[in-house]
């Protein structure tokens, strides 16, 4: 990472396109350099921004391939920089050719997502549409796709953006109050303080959930199943992966870790995680274990699946004495498996969650069981206003209202306006380091480590 701040204006080389053979490989160049490298590179410096026919040349003048260059002098280009492309053929010694003679001529290397890297410091980008493009390349269904452009075209900063602003106009009106304290005008009625956090609690509370809605699309959907031991957990898990991943036995108790699998419904990424199976009570100190992990695995858990035995459990008795131990912000689907076993329609549905009826023995239900995962998410209807987010993106709007609630709380209790703008200051900045405005440079490092090299 150290590597990359420090060479920060040196001028970058990579192929943009991916290694192999291909009807036209493209060769990017960003920095200082690139007049100087494209005078010794093409016959002359091409005329920006117009697609040049032209020999590419090696160091003795002879041609290492003919094609196209594309000259973007800075600063309208993708980096904020000069930036040189070069469309080639596409085979894997003309790229590797081209490049070799652009380090010759005094460039280097560019290291994963450099180039993006640039455009968000040269302010091309902000933080959070730097990540929509890594989001976009990535994107494992159209809807995902679709989420990240959006957050590239910059919907999602601005409305951050717009909230920040509202914030700190809020804070500065906090602020000079407390100035004006001594004077007998009320600058900012308490009333008005208070529709207003409320307001700005509001926007954020939506802003979030569009955010935990795109952050399913980028990075998965995380779906516990638990229940009572032989319920058919594990063997539910294996009829979803499609492979065996766990023990299944009639003994109860065999499962006693969490159990990670990573399958693709429909093009989303879903973690499965099966859990130990719950029981009110156990001796067992490792099954005690399973079970406290069991517990955690829930808590963040996107879903719980939560698997009743229709045969020997008819009235969901399990699900009925564990529902209050359950994490209440998580949303429940209550499966009764074995229905193969079970003659008349038995088992009436548990009030407060919605009930599916399988065989994970068989088979029977499971497309429905992954449809109804798919439309749970949200992501059914996930065309419109889903914008492409991260786990940091929801991390940091979450601190927002934390630092918001308790200026609220403040208010509330009639409490100091100096705390209340303490707390919009931390609300604002949480917002500011979503958009990157002020990052650390080893969140940077993190950030723009996990692109392909040539982005
Ligand atoms: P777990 O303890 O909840 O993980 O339960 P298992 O998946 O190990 O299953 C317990 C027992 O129930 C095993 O013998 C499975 O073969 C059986 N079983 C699981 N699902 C079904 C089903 O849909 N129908 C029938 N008939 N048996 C099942």
């Amino acid at each position: 990472m150290a590597a990359v701040a420090a060479g920060a204006t040196d001028t970058i080389v990579a192929a943009a396109t991916p290694p192999g053979r291909g009807g036209i490989a493209i060769v990017r160049l960003s920095g200082a350099a690139v007049p100087d490298i494209a005078r010794g590179l093409l016959t002359a410096l091409p005329v920006p921004r117009l697609a040049t026919h032209t020999r590419f040349l090696g160091a003795a003048g002879d041609g290492i391939d003919d094609g196209l260059a594309l000259y973007f002098p800075a600063p309208n280009s993708y980096t904020g920089e000069h930036v040189l492309e070069l469309h080639g053929h596409g085979g894997p010694v003309v790229v590797e050719a081209l490049i070799a003679r652009a380090l010759e001529l005094g460039a280097r290397r560019a290291e994963p997502g450099e180039f993006t890297r640039r455009a968000y410091l040269n302010g091309k980008l902000d933080l959070a549409q730097a990540e929509a493009v890594a989001d976009l390349i990535d994107a494992a269904s159209a809807a995902a796709a679709r989420a990240a452009l959006r957050s590239l075209q910059g919907e999602f900063s601005l409305q951050v953006r717009s909230l920040g602003d509202a914030l700190d106009a809020l804070r500065v009106q906090v602020e000079a109050a407390i100035d004006f304290s001594d004077e007998d005008i009320e600058t900012l009625p308490e009333p008005v303080l208070q529709a207003s956090l409320a307001n700005a609690a509001a926007r954020l509370e939506a802003l979030l959930a569009g955010c935990r809605q795109g952050r399913v699309l980028t990075e998965g959907l995380t779906v516990v199943i638990a229940g009572a031991p032989n319920a058919g957990k594990s063997t539910l898990l294996n009829r979803l992966t499609g492979h065996e991943a766990a023990i299944v036995t009639p003994i109860p108790g065999t499962t006693r870790d969490v159990l990670r699998e990573r399958i693709l419904i429909e093009g989303v990424p879903v973690q499965v995680l099966d859990t130990a199976g719950l029981r009110d009570a156990t001796d067992d100190a490792i099954e005690a274990e399973g079970m406290r992990r069991a517990q955690a695995a829930m808590a963040g858990a996107d879903r719980i699946l939560f698997v009743v035995d229709a045969a020997t459990d008819p009235r969901c008795e399990s699900y009925r004495r564990q529902r209050a131990r359950l994490p209440s912000q998580v949303p429940v689907t209550l499966v009764l498996n074995k229905i193969d076993l079970v003659t008349e329609a038995a088992a009436p549905a548990a009030p407060d969650a919605p009930t599916l009826r399988l065989s994970a023995q068989s088979g029977e239900g499971l497309v429905a069981l992954r449809q109804h995962l798919i439309a749970a998410a949200g992501l059914a209807s996930a065309a419109e206003g889903t914008i492409s987010a991260r786990a940091r993106h929801v991390e940091a709007l979450r601190r927002c209202a934390e630092a918001l609630e308790s200026a609220r709380a403040e208010q509330a209790r009639g409490g100091g306006r100096e705390l209340i703008a303490e707390e919009l200051r931390r609300a604002q900045h949480a917002l500011a380091e979503l958009l990157g405005e002020q990052s650390a440079d080893e969140l940077l490092g993190r950030i723009f480590s996990s692109f392909c090299i040539g982005k």
